[in-house]
This record gives C-alpha cells, structure tokens and sequence, in this order.
C-alpha cells in the first residue's frame, strides 16, 4: 500500500496511509493505480466510481476488472466512505444523522467515531449560497417558483468536538476529540446525497459548513474537503459556506484562495462588541472583532457576493435594541459588503441561557432593517430531534454508555 503526496500538517496520516481510498482526488487515486502497475486512467474510474455514482465497496467498481478489484481488497484497499449510523426525522422534515467517521474493519485499536450532519430540505431562510436569498429573483425567475429542493442545505461537521468553547455551544462540552480528514469532511456530503438520490449536474443543494468543530482550525482537510466536493462530486463553491468563529490566520490563509475555488464566508459574530462577545466566546480575547474585520477586508469577494455575520440571539444577553445598533454601526463601519443572519438561540441541557423572546428578535431584525443592513432570520430545523448542534451527538452517546454500563 502507498501513502501519497500531501500537504497536510506533518502529524496527520497520510490520505490513503490507512487503505481509505475514498478522500483521494483522481491524481491520488491514478498515482495509486500507477504503483499497481495499473493506467492513470483508472483513477479516474475509481473517482467517478466513489463520488459520482456512489459506489461504498471495491467489489462493486464493475468499471475495474475483478483481477483487479481483488487485488486491490487483497492489498488492504477499502473505499471507506463514512457511513450513516444513525439518522432522526423531524416533522418539519429535517433529518439530523449520526455518521461514522471511521468505517469497519477499523484499524485496532481505533475506535468507531461519530459526528453530526444534517439534511435541510428547504434550507434554514439563511441564503441560497449562490449570492441570492432564498426567494430573491434570479434572472428574472422567482425561486420560489422551482422545485424546493433546490433550497436543500446540508450542514456539515469539520471536527468530532470543538476547541474553541463558545459557551451557548454544546459542541464544546465534548472538547476537541480530532479533526476529521477530507474524505470525512466530503463524506458526509455524499452520504447524504446518496440517502436522498440527489443527482449532482440535475439538482443543486447547499453546503454550510457549520456542523461540529471549527473549519479554520482543521484549515488543510477542509479545504482539500472543498476541492474534493468541487472537482469530484461537482459542487460549485458558489453554493458553499463556511462559518468561522473569527480565527485571524485562517481567514488570512482563506484570504489566499482562488475566489472562484472557494466557498463564500460566514463570521460567526453572536455579539455586538468585545466586552460581550468575550463573555460568550473567548475566542475573542485572542482575536477582537477589529482584527476579525480587518483579516476578512482582505478576502477578493466575487461580484455580488457578500459576507454573512452570523449573529445567535441569547435572551437577555445579546437581544437588545442597543446591540442591535451596535450592529448595525459595526457592519456599516466595516464597509464590507454584509448582511447579517439571525438565529434565536437553541436551548440544550447544562448551558445557562435563556431563549429569546419572539418580541425581542423582531425588535433585533427591525432595528438593523432600519439601519438599512440587510437581515435574515434563519428558522430553527428540527427542534423536535435535538435542536441544538452537538446535542444530538452527546443524547445518544450518552444513552449508548448508560446501557452498556447498566
Ligand atoms: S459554536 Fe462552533 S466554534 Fe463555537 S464551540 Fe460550537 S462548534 Fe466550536
């Protein structure tokens, strides 16, 4: 078995290192095929294969000749592709699942690891990723006016845990586990394309990378992630967003992408200055909201695009007219192109806050309308099986351990 070229961090495996083919891209897999004595052109046999017709065993790549197939299983190869362990339905029509990270046979002694991923069906109200908002016309055609389903979103996962202990988060309660490799990262996405028979090049559907985990801080995975689910799988970037908490050199390193290569970016701001947000995400004592700013000024934004500040209503605490103004004060200084996407706060066990009031987040959205930044509510998806990110994780683990313990 080879392990291939990389420029990943040096503490992390090798892509392939571990007999996973699946995360390979085709100059991977050809490489690959080469030291087999085999024709590039097999990658791409073998690329089209996993991330295109959604093919999970090596036996069943009728494209490959069986000598081959066998020789490949033989050798250790396996596809690998995260699995769906797990997935919960909620009456609104959102799916949240439990996805295995670490595909069986697993290399003892390694253990099965899970993350979240959710299915959206009509998206969340934050945007379309392609630069127009949901409902918005585009080339003079009303959105509404399509099938739904182009409004699908899947919310991704970038990490098992997080770092960065946002304290409204239940992600954080986990810590850091590990972060997850590109073909964990991608994985997710084809798993769930797969269970809806989503046929990539007919139908378009979103990515937010917004699951568990900071991206910026797992930055060469994931973005080998994106190239992945833009080269092989044929997602546009355009239609990708990814979220972060305001880590500086990651926005300087997504600051260096390609515009056309890279998905549009979200600062996850929940506050509307240091004083508060420092309470609530100490990130921001490392990177104040300034240096954040000035970090995404030097993102090249494509025509119309904008970048989105995330901002989680907790009752109370961040909901009031005053930092609604702050808001508004803060986009406008910022002179970035901006809007900002509301989210009334997800309750979960063990974190001590309160949900807003209704009144309170229409006077939050008017206040900024007033100001003239453009606003949107995202509508909360699946309450009823486990609203919040992380939560769904930490239930049913927690169940499983007080079975096997009992
Ligand atoms: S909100 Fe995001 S960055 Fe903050 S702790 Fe949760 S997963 Fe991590």
């Amino acid at each position: 078995m080879t392990a291939h070229s990389s420029q990943l961090d040096t503490n992390d495996p090798a892509p392939g290192s571990d007999g996973r083919l699946f995360g390979l891209d085709r100059d991977m897999l050809s490489a690959c095929m080469a030291t087999l004595g085999e024709p590039l052109w097999r990658g791409r046999q073998l690329a089209e294969a996993m991330y295109r017709q959604g093919v999970t065993e090596i036996g069943l790549v009728t494209t490959l000749s069986r000598t081959l197939r066998e020789r490949l299983e033989a050798e250790g190869w396996s596809i690998g592709r995260p699995r769906i362990a797990q997935a919960f339905v909620s009456n609104d029509g959102t799916e949240r699942y439990l996805v295995e990270c670490t595909v069986p046979p697993v290399p003892a002694p390694a253990p099965i690891q899970t993350v979240e991923t959710v299915w959206m069906p009509e998206g969340d109200g934050g945007e379309t990723g392609d630069g127009t908002e949901a409902g918005e016309l585009e080339n003079g055609q009303a959105l509404r006016a399509r099938p739904r389903r182009d409004r699908a979103t899947i919310c991704v996962s970038s990490q098992i845990g997080c770092a960065v202990n946002c304290q409204f988060c239940l992600t954080a309660k986990l810590g850091l586990q590990r972060n997850l490799t590109a073909g964990e990262i991608a994985g997710q996405v084809v798993a769930v394309l797969d269970r809806h028979g989503v046929e990539i090049g007919k139908e378009r559907v979103n990515l937010v990378f917004m699951g568990m985990g900071e991206p910026f801080l797992n930055y060469e995975h994931w973005i080998a992630a994106v190239r992945l689910l833009v080269n092989e799988v044929g997602i546009s970037p355009q239609r990708m967003t990814v979220s972060t908490s305001g880590i500086v050199p990651g926005i300087e390193r997504f600051a260096e992408e390609p515009p056309e290569m890279r998905p549009k970016l979200a600062i996850s701001l929940n506050a509307p200055n240091d004083a508060v947000r420092s309470q609530i995400m100490p990130i921001s004592r490392k990177w104040p909201i300034e240096a954040v700013v000035d970090a995404v000024r030097q993102v090249r934004l494509r025509p119309r695009e904008r970048i989105t500040f995330e901002y989680v209503l907790l009752g109370g605490i961040t909901d009031g007219q005053e930092h609604a103004e702050e808001v508004a004060r803060l986009v406008r200084h910022s002179g970035l192109p901006a809007k900002v996407n509301l989210i009334a706060w997800n309750p979960g066990p063990g974190i001590p806050y309160q949900m807003p009031q209704a009144a309170a987040v229409d006077r939050f959205r008017r206040a900024l309308e007033a100001d003239e930044v453009p606003v949107y509510l995202r509508r909360p998806r699946g309450r009823d099986i486990f609203a919040a990110c992380g939560q769904l994780k930490r239930t049913v683990e927690s169940a499983r351990l007080e079975t096997s313990s009992s």
